[in-house]
Order: C-alpha cells, then structure tokens, then sequence
C-alpha cells in the first residue's frame, strides 16, 4: 500500500493514525485520527508538498541546473 508522505499525529507524533472523510474542509486540510491518543487533528499540506509529488518551480530547476 503506497503511502505519501508521513503523516504523525500533531499531539504525540505517532504515525499510528488513520484519514478521516475529507468532504466538507479546504482541500488543503485532512482530517486524521490518532489510534494512540485517540484524537483528531487536522494537518494542511504546505508548500513543501508539493514540491515532493514533483512540482518544481523555476526557481528549483534553476538551482538543480546549476548543481547538476
Ligand atoms: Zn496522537
């Protein structure tokens, strides 16, 4: 089962956590239930992201390019 990113519980960081519906919220907020302390929380997907499912900005390609 493909996992993206790593998602860990915002009060004690357990990964041990499981999404919860998604309708109803920004599409940049998740919902995530903690099987460890058993609380919810949201988590927002940030810039960062985004860069890791391959969205480069012109100013990264810039960069690589130059290291590279
Ligand atoms: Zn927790």
């Amino acid at each position: 089962m493909p996992v993206r990113g790593e998602v860990r519980c915002a009060f004690c960081g357990s990964t041990n956590v499981a999404p919860l519906s998604m309708f109803g919220t920004a599409q940049l907020v998740s919902q995530y239930y903690c099987h460890q302390c058993k609380s919810v929380f949201e988590r927002v997907r940030w810039r960062d992201d985004a860069k890791e499912e391959g969205e480069a900005t012109d100013e990264d390609q810039a960069t690589l390019s130059t290291v590279y």
